[in-house]
């Protein structure tokens, strides 16, 4: 089955007896489950036949929505995780338990997973060694050097949209007897399937688009067999699982991901289009340009046609202020933190989500403060430039 059909199918409507069959997955509430004959409960309990016997372990509705992902992600399974936090935690986690405590990160990473690694691993004695993921000589050199148990990176980087090689690194990661993690939140796997070009285990911000609708937190992390074993069984221990009615309202919105994110990556090609041709603008970050200096990889790397629906741009000699003033003014677009969802979210990096970096270290990182970040919504396209255009005019 295509990704589209399966996004609609998989997971949903197991057979189970003579029962019959709902066309979509209910919300199973119930923490407990027995059987008719406490010896197939005893055999579920001892890892001899799969079932359900308390929600921490596994729960029919979160179920569904793990099998839905490990099906478009081409993985061997999944675990829904309480956010996407958890699910990088987890996966990390999972990474290092019989490997060197060591990662090899990319240095561009979400604010919290830079967090994660800083205050939760490291203080655990864990080495942690931040590369350029864009820059393969480098990434062999930190990973000859290191040895780490763990690689870490982000297909798509936040705010300026450098796409890493990720079938080169995962190669690197292979021969050194790394797990190769992919955060692929910002790509989805309508753009690219990191476990195809030899990653171990992708994990995803099930908040932004697998959700699409700004009213889930949830993450999820999928594996190939090995890796997802060892999610599994440290998942049953600390139990960071996704409840059922957000698994629900997760697989509800899956269903239409292939066509939202379509249209938004249709929004951001047309927006981005649009910015490069105003005066003041200063530049435009988007993977459609032939100009980016990872285009061959987007090239090779990107389902044909799309670029991601996110795109940063630079108003021309605009400080903090202005920058407030020019937010205050949008009328369609939504100046919240997140993205991936139906409307369309403006982020002010300096502001958000860079905010803990001092302004020295953000110009070195490339992330001026006239620089903001565009996430598009489903809207008609001329809403969304009609709301920029009126909001950029003084
Ligand atoms: C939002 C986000 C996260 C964290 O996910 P939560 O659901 O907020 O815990 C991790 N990585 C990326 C790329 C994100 O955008």
């Amino acid at each position: 089955m295509k990704l589209e059909s399966q996004l609609v199918h998989a997971g949903d409507r197991k057979r189970n007896h003579d029962s019959a069959i709902p066309s979509t997955t209910p919300i199973h509430l119930g923490t407990t489950f027995f059987y008719e004959s406490a010896e197939k409960l005893d055999r579920i309990f001892g890892h001899e036949e799969e079932g359900f016997s308390y929600s921490r372990y596994g729960n029919p509705t979160s179920q569904a929505l793990e099998d839905l992902v490990a099906s478009v992600e081409n993985g061997h399974g999944a675990l829904a995780t309480a956010s996407g936090m958890a699910a990088i935690q987890i996966a990390v986690q999972a990474a290092l338990v019989d490997r060197p405590h060591s990662i090899v990160s990319s240095g561009d990473l979400y604010g919290a997973s830079i967090s994660m690694f800083n205050q939760m691993f490291a203080p655990l004695g864990v080495d942690v060694t931040y590369v350029d993921m864009c820059d393969l000589e480098a990434v062999e050199k930190a990973i000859t050097a290191k040895k780490p148990g763990c690689v870490y990176t982000e297909t798509v980087s936040n705010p300026l949209m450098r796409v890493a090689e990720l079938d080169r690194i995962a190669e690197l990661s292979r021969a050194a007897g790394a797990a190769f993690v992919v955060d692929n939140t910002f790509a989805t796997p309508v753009l690219v399937r990191p476990l195809e070009l030899g990653a171990n285990l992708v994990v995803h911000s099930a908040t932004k688009y697998l959700a699409g609708h700004g009213d889930v937190l949830g993450g999820v992390v999928v594996g190939d067999e090995e890796h997802i074993a060892m999610v599994r069984t440290l998942s049953r221990i600390s139990g960071p699982v996704l409840g059922p009615f957000e698994s629900y309202l997760t697989m509800r919105g899956m269903k239409t991901l292939a066509l939202r994110f379509e249209r938004q990556c249709q929004n951001a090609k047309t927006v981005a289009e649009w910015l490069s041709g105003r005066r003041c603008i200063e530049r435009v970050f988007y993977c459609s340009d032939p100009n980016h200096p990872d285009a061959a990889t987007v090239r090779r790397l990107f389902a044909p046609g799309l670029y991601s629906a996110i795109l940063s741009f630079e108003i021309k000699d605009a400080q903090k202020n202005s920058i407030m003033q020019f937010m205050d003014r949008l009328k369609v677009v939504v100046p919240g933190t997140s993205l991936g969802d139906v409307h369309t979210l403006l982020l002010y990096p300096a502001m958000a989500s860079h905010r803990d970096i001092s302004p020295k270290q953000r110009e070195r990182m490339g992330i001026r403060d006239n620089l903001v970040r565009l996430a598009l919504g489903i809207e008609a396209v001329d809403d969304i430039i009609a709301d920029l255009d009126q909001a950029l005019r003084v």
